[in-house]
């Protein structure tokens, strides 16, 4: 299990940007939440990138069943807890009430309205049409504008292209990481620990890959792409799935590919001076997303399809698909069955692996991991 130590200087961190009198504001981790407009306005955006234990999850119950997603409950069971390690949750300020599905909206609501943050709102449409980009527009504006009010002052286009500048280049930065042939439990603890700590992680990370000081990927182990619901910090699974003699390769979920793959070009950049309109144009052209983007399941089949080909003549080793469902996340499981079937009948083995935090399922989790990379 991963080192949580980390979190302590993430709370330090906060603190001292609060010091120099920034707000936090606190959201679900999905995409399309514009964290660069965060940014311009000088705050700090903290994605919920949490959860992984029993604790968290049966502290939410006070709140909504336990048929709600595991995720969601965990978010809610962090503000309710509060455990030592999570102590920089009394520092966020605001939090974002957005609806990349029917959990994120309840569990950001009840943390807004019971934990006492203010909410801000952000909701995006679950089409593409004109219309939905015109409405995507005029979301950003609002909050553009919200964030404004708190600040005070005018979020100027010149302040938020730099944003977009900065993280750009954090994303490439995380591209050329996700390249590593490191282990993945390596590989997604720097994922983790950028995606929370933001380009502020930039130089530590640049380090690492100049250095290329992490310790290679075992020969032996099964090369594994983790596709559905993201790996969250404190969690186990990953542990689980190298004991067994697997290693992910490749992380297609939002804590990995979906965050870093929505990466300008630079001739976009340079030729825009209409900073508000790159955002709307990158939800345009987000399709790994699962927020209810037109062909989700096809563009997930053929990405995941050449990504297996490629690495098969590039390493001559035939790669696994772990479909990581964690328990009622409808967006996951409701189309489980069909990429099943269809990876399976190009030729790519897939497990689905359906599943809550408790820790009672550990052993059960674990035999099924074992005997998918026996059969692989
Ligand atoms: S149901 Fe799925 S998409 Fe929604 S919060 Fe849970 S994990 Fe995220």
């Amino acid at each position: 299990m991963e080192d949580l130590d980390f979190l302590s200087d993430y709370y330090l961190f906060l603190k001292e940007k609060k010091e120099e009198g920034k707000k936090v504001i606190g959201f679900i981790s999905h995409d399309n939440i514009p964290e660069e407009l965060i940014d311009a306005a000088g705050f700090i955006p903290l994605r919920m990138i949490f959860a992984g234990n029993d604790e968290l999850m049966d502290a939410s119950h006070d709140f909504l069943p336990p048929s709600t997603c595991s995720f969601a409950q965990s978010c809610i069971g962090a503000f309710s807890i509060k455990p030592s390690d999570y102590k920089f949750l009394d520092l966020v300020d605001y939090f974002i009430v957005s609806n990349h599905c029917v959990s994120d909206i309840c569990a950001s609501e009840i943390i807004a309205k019971y934990y006492d943050i203010p909410q801000l709102s952000f909701y995006v449409s679950y089409t593409k049409t004109d219309n939905s980009l015109k409405y995507f527009y005029l979301e950003l504006i609002d909050l553009k504008e919200n964030l404004e009010k708190i600040k005070g002052f005018e979020i100027l286009n010149q302040d938020l292209m730099n944003s977009i500048v900065k993280y750009n280049n954090f994303k490439k930065k995380l591209l050329d990481l996700s390249n590593l042939s490191i282990p993945g439990s390596k590989k997604l603890e720097l994922l983790q620990k950028a995606i929370l700590f933001g380009p502020e992680y930039l130089p530590k990370l640049e380090k690492i890959l100049q250095s290329q000081e992490s310790t290679q990927a075992k020969n032996n182990s099964k090369p594994i792409l983790l596709t559905g619901c993201s790996i969250f910090i404190n969690d186990y699974l990953n542990d689980l799935i190298e004991e067994s003699g697997g290693n992910i390769v490749f992380f297609d979920t939002w804590v990995g590919f979906n965050y870093y793959s929505q990466i300008f070009d630079d001739n976009v950049l340079n030729s825009s001076n209409e900073p508000i309109n790159l955002l709307v144009e990158r939800f345009k052209n987000n399709i790994h997303g699962d927020h209810s983007v037109p062909n989700f399941l096809e563009t997930k089949i053929s990405h995941i399809e050449e990504f297996s080909k490629n690495y098969k003549s590039r390493t001559g080793k035939k790669l696994g698909v772990i479909n990581h469902i964690i328990k009622f996340c409808d967006h996951m499981s409701i189309m489980s069955s069909h990429l099943k079937n269809r990876l399976q009948e190009k030729g790519i083995q897939v497990l689905n692996l359906e599943r809550d935090y408790s820790r009672a399922n550990r052993g059960q989790l674990s035999t099924r991991i074992e005997a998918f990379l026996e059969m692989m």
